[in-house]
């Protein structure tokens, strides 16, 4: 991927400097797979006959709220330090996140033995501040939002390596290896709908199911109160957009070049729906689907739940990424 001297440079600018960088591809998915095999067993895809029946369509759960750190990040995250030299994990990582990448990067971190610190905006919640600390990571809370952590975070560049939770090319090839199980257990799927945040998951998406799947169409679903990744495909270009989406895997106000740039080649649609919908899928994934989502691991249902004349007659999987609901979600399941 990109040359290793670049590390710091590549990953220390933040996306702004990755002209230099290849996008990743295919087969940079399946070496992912070779990396993680020993870490990672493959997740579960189910069908539900009542959850069928409500969205009017076969819909197959890819469950990757059963996985170690309870969302789908951590394959990327395993990845990345895989690919890293014994020096570079010796020197250890700095990244900004409000919970899941945060995690993922923790729990790599510790699989790899590499020194961890993770930046967190103020306003994170209790639990995903005690998950990543239990996980070995120094927490740090810097700014009021995600851009202020973000500057915390690159402020510490000349001792860590900074990672970009959007535009680093081994998270992308890493979490893609969901999309090899998905595609592998049923290469006849119509669509595959996946959430987007940064847009890695859905970039992923699109580069293994070209591959494997090519009339199969992944769709990206976005909250429509936090439209930035949205925006930015639809104008060809990375925008700035208000993030008021209380979903929190979902809540980006910036649109990220390196997701954005496979996106643009291979991305069928892009759709949104409203925080409510995503609360309205969460709850009937938990009662039709024995499932526990966080608002972003509902959000790929929500987008079949509100247009079901669209999905009708298809074979349709999406994508639960996440489990990690905070206690008033759950408490609200009921
Ligand atoms: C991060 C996250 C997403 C969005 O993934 P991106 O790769 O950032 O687009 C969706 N769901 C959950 C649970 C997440 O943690």
């Amino acid at each position: 991927m990109c040359s290793r001297e670049d590390w710091h440079w590549t990953y220390g600018t933040a996306g702004r400097d990755h002209g230099r960088m290849r996008l990743p591809v295919f087969d940079d998915v399946l070496a992912a797979r070779d990396l993680l095999s020993s870490r990672l067993p493959a997740t579960p895809m189910w069908s539900y006959p009542v959850l069928d029946e409500a969205a009017g369509t076969p819909v197959f759960v890819k469950h990757e709220n059963v996985q170690p750190t309870g969302a789908f990040k951590v394959r990327g995250g395993l990845t990345l330090l895989a690919s890293m030299t014994p020096e570079q994990r010796r020197r250890g990582l700095v990244t900004y996140s409000t919970g899941n990448h945060a995690q993922s990067i923790a729990y790599a971190c510790a699989e790899y033995d590499a020194p961890c610190t993770v930046v967190m905006p103020e306003s994170a919640s209790e639990e995903k501040i005690r998950a990543t600390r239990g996980f070995g990571a120094r927490v740090l809370l810097r700014g009021a939002d995600m851009a202020g952590a973000q500057q915390a975070a690159e402020e510490l560049a000349g001792e860590f390596l900074v990672v970009s939770p959007g535009d680093t090319p081994e998270l992308l090839a890493g979490v893609g290896t969901a999309y090899l199980e998905i595609f592998e257990a049923r290469a006849d799927l119509d669509a595959v709908v996946v959430p987007v945040g940064s847009g890695t998951g859905a970039a992923a998406a699109c580069l293994v199911a070209a591959a494997l799947a090519p009339r199969c169409r992944v769709i990206a679903v976005q909250s429509a109160a936090s439209p930035a990744a949205h925006d930015s495909w639809v104008a060809g270009d990375t925008v700035v957009r208000p993030n008021r989406t209380v979903v929190e895997g979902l809540a980006t106000g910036r649109g990220f070049d390196l997701p954005q740039q496979v996106l643009r080649k291979h991305l069928a649609e892009f759709r949104l729906v409203s925080d409510e919908q995503i609360r309205a899928a969460q709850r009937v994934l938990a009662t039709h689907a024995h499932t526990l989502a966080e608002g972003a691991g509902a959000a790929a249902l929500a987008a079949v739940l509100a247009a079901p004349d669209d999905f009708a007659g298809q074979r349709v999987a999406v994508v639960c990424t996440g489990g990690n609901a905070p206690k008033f979600e759950i408490a609200d399941l009921a």
